[in-house]
C-alpha cells in the first residue's frame, strides 16, 4: 500500500515538474485522451455484451443457430416498412425498429 502512495507522490512531482517547465498541456494531454479512451471502450462493451431494451427475462436466449433453409423469416416495421432478413436467431424476441417490436413473417421457399 506504502508503494502506491510513493507512485501517486511520484507521478504528481514528475506531472508537476514537466507541467511547469514544459507546458500543461504535456501533463494534462495523456490524462485526457486516457479518459476519453477509458469512456469509449466502456461504451463499446456495453454494446457488445447488448444493451436490452425490455424487462430482464421477457425473451428466451437461444443458442445461436441457422434457420430453416426452407423457410424465409423477414422482421418488418409497421411504421416505416423497413424489412430485415433474419439469418440466424439468437433470441425469441423479436427486434425493435422506430421504438416497436418488428412484426415477425415467415414465407416458405419453393422447392426447385
Ligand atoms: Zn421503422
Amino acid at each position: 500500500m506504502a508503494w502506491k502512495l510513493a507512485l501517486v507522490l511520484v507521478v504528481l512531482v514528475v506531472g508537476g515538474v514537466v507541467g511547469a517547465n514544459v507546458g500543461w498541456a504535456y501533463v494534462l494531454g495523456p490524462v485526457l485522451g486516457w479518459m476519453v479512451y477509458r469512456f469509449i471502450v466502456g461504451n463499446l462493451r456495453g454494446l457488445a455484451h447488448g444493451a436490452r431494451m425490455g424487462a430482464p427475462g421477457d425473451d428466451e436466449v437461444l443458442d445461436p443457430t441457422a434457420v430453416d433453409p426452407d423457410e424465409r423469416t423477414l422482421f418488418w416495421c409497421e411504421e416505416c416498412g423497413t424489412e430485415v432478413l433474419l439469418l440466424v436467431r439468437g433470441t425469441s424476441r423479436p427486434p425493435s425498429h422506430c421504438g416497436q417490436r418488428m412484426h415477425e413473417r415467415t414465407e416458405l421457399l419453393r422447392p426447385s
